[in-house]
């Protein structure tokens, strides 16, 4: 016997609706994964970047180790978080890192203004490391917990700076370094040997509100350490002997900002006071 069903429409309308309630609850289980997922590669990530912190951290403390003097105090060590998500700042941070460093002004903004950061990384220190122009100036200085512009570069950009950290009232002076184009490679920031001179003694007879801090340079990219010295290096502690004659303040009151991922180990061997490491911290970057 053959029972027809009682209504046709109405069944298959029933079968709809929960065909439709299953896609439903297969798409919240798939967002459900998707955010595990996310999670998982998230502090799988963390997790690289607490390891590469810890490698460099060693290798940091070998180089000061080998010294055949015994420097002031250890070399800063600058964890430079450019392009990286601020989960990563947040693992290093967690991981016992307190400097920071970023190369462009609007990512500097974002990452130093992040609620997130604010709330679990109240003793962050951000260096800004990029190249600065004067209309980005105000920008640059609004950010919550900067610690450092290790670019000034100009006698210009040294008044601007220190015009605007004066308004803002703060009750103490912002650390600036003088960028040296070591180099000497064209459209590279930095002021010549030569300038850098005059632009640390207008920082410091005229800028009452900054307060100098040293020398950084970047310098040539990709040199082949077992050729010897780095040159860039070389020139950069050059520079810090003729300011400190021509200014007549020592040389352990001036700072050296030098070697990136590729050489701060060399660059401790040579002096350097303060590394800034991205790469074999956070991981390689994409190109921008
Ligand atoms: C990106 C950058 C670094 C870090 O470079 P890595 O090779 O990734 O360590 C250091 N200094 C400046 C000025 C940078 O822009």
């Amino acid at each position: 016997m053959h029972f027809a069903p009682l209504s046709p429409t109405l069944a298959s309308k029933h079968d709809a609706d929960k065909s439709e309630i299953l896609e439903f609850e297969v798409l919240l289980i798939l967002l459900f994964m998707i955010g595990i997922l996310k999670r998982c590669l998230s502090i799988m990530a963390g997790e690289d970047v607490i390891r590469g912190l810890a490698d460099v951290r060693g290798k940091l403390e070998n180089a000061v180790q080998k010294l055949s003097y015994k420097p002031h105090s250890e070399p800063r060590l600058v964890a430079v978080s450019k392009t990286k998500p601020k989960e990563l700042v947040i693992a290093a941070y967690d991981a016992g890192q307190r400097h920071f460093g970023e190369n462009y002004v609007q990512e500097l903004a974002e990452k130093g203004s992040d609620p997130e950061i604010l709330e679990r990384c109240p003793d962050i220190k951000w260096h800004f490391i990029g190249h600065l122009q004067s209309n980005k100036v105000s920008k640059v200085l609004s950010v919550p917990n900067l610690h450092m512009i290790e670019t000034v570069d100009s006698e210009k950009l040294a008044t601007t700076v220190n015009q605007n950290w004066g308004k803002l009232g703060k009750d103490y002076n912002l650390k600036i370094m003088v960028q040296v184009n070591t180099s000497k490679e064209e459209g590279k920031s930095g002021c010549s040997t030569d300038c850098a001179k005059k632009v640390v003694e207008h920082v410091l007879n005229n800028c009452p509100n900054l307060e100098f801090v040293g020398l950084m340079t970047i310098g040539m990219y990709g040199y082949d350490v077992s050729l010897g010295p780095n040159p860039d290096f070389i020139t950069l502690k050059e520079v810090r002997k003729d300011v400190s004659e021509a200014l007549n303040r020592s040389e352990e009151t001036m700072e050296l900002s030098m070697g990136m991922s590729d050489d701060f180990e060399h660059a401790i061997e040579m002096g350097s006071t303060n590394v800034r490491v991205g790469s074999l911290i956070f991981g390689a970057r994409e190109k921008k």
